[in-house]
Formats: C-alpha cells, structure tokens, sequence
C-alpha cells in the first residue's frame, strides 16, 4: 500500500522506514492502529479484571460471612436465613464472577 510522505507528498510504501525522496521517517498507519488497538485492549482487559476480582471478593466475603451467620443462627433464630442468603448469594456471584475472569482472560 502507497501512502503519503508528511513531508514531501512522495508516494512512499507503508513497509519503508523513511521516504526515499527526503528522507522523513514513515509512520505506518496500518501499524499504527494495531498497536493502539492491542494497548487499549490491555488496559481494557486489566480494568475488567481489576473491577471483576474487587467484585468477586464481595462474593466471597459473602460466602465465608454466610456459614458463620448460619453457625450463629443456632444461638440467634434471625441471622440463619441471612447466614443463609449470604451463602447462596456468595456462592452464585462468585460462580458468575470466576465465569466472568475466565471469560475476559480466556
Ligand atoms: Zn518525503
């Protein structure tokens, strides 16, 4: 592929490091996008992983606050459904959000 040089306007090929009629330095576009695009999708793929796992620790504070709750519920009848809610909740959120890592990094 031709593309323009910035400096000169010669038709220069997207694969030359510089102009041949002046010299300037060639940035490829094509090159150019990719290397953004692969950069973005890093830093994508790290922020979701960030938010996923910070998510995920909710979940599983839930699931070992959960038991605890239920282990208590024999002493204070109230907290056993709570201890009860917390595990289920705990136990399906962290199953969404290790689908969710596993999804994003797979
Ligand atoms: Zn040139």
């Amino acid at each position: 592929m031709l593309i323009e040089c910035d400096e000169c306007g010669n038709q220069v090929s997207d694969k030359a490091t510089a102009c041949p009629n002046c010299g300037a330095p060639i940035e490829s576009f094509n090159q150019d996008i990719s290397s953004n695009t692969d950069d973005q999708q890093k830093v994508y793929v790290e922020n979701t992983s960030k938010y996923l796992k910070k998510n995920s620790m909710i979940f599983a504070i839930l699931l070992i606050l959960g038991p605890f709750l239920m282990l208590f519920g024999m002493l204070v009848k109230a907290l056993f459904p709570i201890g009860l809610i917390f595990t289920i909740i705990g136990f399906i959120g962290l199953t969404i959000y290790s689908f969710k890592i596993w999804w994003h990094h797979g």
